[in-house]
């Protein structure tokens, strides 16, 4: 897509600092560093979302964050490491084209994600789980 930063990136047509490359996905520094180490592995393809991605494409996604993540373990040995994926404006994606963020994470490191449960009884939880079961049949 001709104005997608990263697909900017991908085709070398703006700079990036690059960790990983391979036939479906380039993992490079995300300009942010929340904390050093900070790594965006994202399809090379112009993907927006996970929804859109095709199969081949998450696996070899999840295949490069797994590998490229031990990679940062050795190198920062960081106490923790996040994962995240935002997937549209609400959930706080800012670059509509499929990545996750590969975070090495520190203790009071001033990342915040409130996560306001709701402890729902147990019915609720099967009702919730039937509606996404008929969707998966
Ligand atoms: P999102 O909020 O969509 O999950 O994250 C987008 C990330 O892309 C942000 O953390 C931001 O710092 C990073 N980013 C945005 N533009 C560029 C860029 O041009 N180069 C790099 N390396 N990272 C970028
Ligand atoms: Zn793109």
């Amino acid at each position: 897509m001709t104005d997608c930063v990263f697909c900017k990136i991908v085709a070398k047509q703006i700079p990036a600092t690059v960790v990983h490359e391979d036939e479906a996905t380039l993992a490079f520094m995300d300009i942010g560093q929340v904390n050093p180490g900070h790594v965006l592995v994202a399809c090379k393809a112009h993907v927006e979302n996970v929804y859109g991605l095709a199969d081949a494409q998450a696996a070899a996604v999840f295949h490069a964050a797994a590998r490229v993540a031990r990679a940062i373990r050795a190198a920062f040995n960081p106490p923790g490491l996040s994962i995240y994926q935002a997937n549209g404006i609400p959930a706080g994606q800012t670059v509509l084209h499929f990545h996750l963020h590969l975070l090495p994470r520190h203790d009071a490191d001033g990342m915040q994600l409130v996560w306001p449960v709701k402890n729902p009884p147990r019915e609720k939880l099967e009702e919730y789980a039937a509606q996404i079961r008929a969707q998966l049949a």
